[in-house]
């Protein structure tokens, strides 16, 4: 059967749209199809940071990569690199962080630990109640809300079809290509990559392959605009909490605090009860927010699997099928590691491994 083009990417995503750009660089013609809006999932909603003190260490190389690719962006994503500290209230905190950021430094991100003198000199409206603190200039943040209008016009710039509110519902191998379901079409694709975020496992089960993904239900929340508070991206040891003052004044506080709802529904919801104690994290890391009000509170679906590595290359026993997602830190590492599936895909050398999907997805290591 003949076809229009040489792959379907189905999510459009970071991971997607990234993997589509690099393939039409290659020479391939790829299409995308998106059950919303491009980026309307986790990457269009994220906290945006971009901190390699939060990545984790077999992941760090590919953050390195990830904030060069983000800098490349530039305005057209809002990146701003601000520095970023990360704090600790206590002895037991302390030695978490001295603990892995050593880590972190021995695995190539460059970050040292500061005086709390330093600190307040830099950053006066940081609580004097922290003990200690490490630094590390690389890390900023991007505007995940512009994710997708960077996109778009990047894979309208490069030719490459896109089909938004196109979920597909279904897809059937002969062994030589794959036919997905959009409502009442039916597109035939000699290669297929799954790259539908929260929804990979359902996807992945279409073509027989159990691929246990699980979500979690981060929240962000926004305040009022606020005169200067702080410069750099905000960060606790325990990883708890994430936090940026954009140029208009405005305070985004992460950290991955669970919200409630399921992709199955795809609705999440701001839980009271996890939003107030990141939001009481962020006023004791910065007491003068405790007169901002909150305008908003959101939620999205990060996907991990149980070793919380990504799933990144063929689907096993399938051939000319192949899935991306489930990348932690997936805004800060999606640019490059949709680079890498993009060379996987061509038969490229690959610059670094991509991660074993026939691996037992089992516990966190
Ligand atoms: C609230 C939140 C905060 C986060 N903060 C950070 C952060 O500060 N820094 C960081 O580095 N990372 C952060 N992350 C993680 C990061 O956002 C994700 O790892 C990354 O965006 C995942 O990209 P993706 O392309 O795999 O998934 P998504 O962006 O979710 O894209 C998958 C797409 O697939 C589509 N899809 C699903 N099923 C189908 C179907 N059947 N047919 C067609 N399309 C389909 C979906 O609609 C969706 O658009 C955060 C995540 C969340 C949720």
């Amino acid at each position: 059967m003949n076809s229009k083009y040489d792959i379907a990417i189905v999510g459009g995503g970071i991971m997607g749209c990234a993997t589509a750009l690099r393939l039409a660089e290659g020479g391939m013609k790829p299409a995308i199809f998106e059950k919303g809006d491009l980026c309307q999932g986790a990457s269009g909603v994220n906290a945006g940071t971009l901190s390699l003190q939060i990545k984790r260490v077999r992941l760090m190389e590919y953050a390195l990569r990830g904030h060069e690719i983000w800098e490349s962006m530039g305005d057209a994503v809002g990146f701003r690199k601000t520095g970023g500290y990360t704090l600790a209230f206590n002895g037991r905190e302390a030695e978490l962080l001295e603990h892995r950021q050593n880590l972190k430094r021995e695995a190539g991100a460059p970050i040292e630990f500061v005086s709390t003198d330093d600190l307040r000199k830099s950053e006066p409206g940081i609580a004097h109640s922290v003990v200690a603190a490490s630094y590390c200039a690389e890390d900023g943040y991007a505007n995940s809300s512009l994710t997708g209008q960077y996109y778009r016009a990047q894979l309208k710039a490069a030719g490459i079809p896109y089909f938004e509110r196109s979920a597909v519902d279904a897809i059937e191998t002969d062994g030589k290509g794959f036919t997905l379901k959009i409502a009442d079409t039916a597109v035939y694709v000699p290669r297929l990559l799954l790259a539908a975020g929260a929804w990979l496992g359902p996807l992945a089960a279409k073509l027989g392959f159990d691929l246990p993904v699980r979500a979690r239900v981060n929240t962000v929340s926004v305040t009022e605009r606020m005169p200067p508070l702080f410069a750099t991206v905000i960060g606790h040891a325990t990883g708890l909490l994430t936090m940026k003052q954009k140029p208009n004044g405005t305070v985004l506080i992460g950290g991955g605090w669970q919200g409630l709802g399921s992709p199955e529904t795809g609705r999440g919801r701001v839980n009271a009860e996890t939003l107030a104690p990141n939001v009481a994290l962020a006023c004791h890391a910065v007491p003068a927010l405790k007169t901002a009000r909150l305008l908003r509170s959101w939620t999205g679906f990060e996907a991990n699997v149980p070793d919380f590595y990504p799933v990144a290359g063929a689907v096993p026993g399938v051939e000319n099928a192949f899935m991306l997602g489930c990348v932690r830190g997936g805004f800060t590492i999606g640019p490059y590691i949709g680079q890498l599936m993009g060379d996987y895909i061509l038969g490229r050398t690959l610059e670094r491994p991509l991660f074993e999907t026939g691996r037992k997805f089992e516990g966190a290591n």
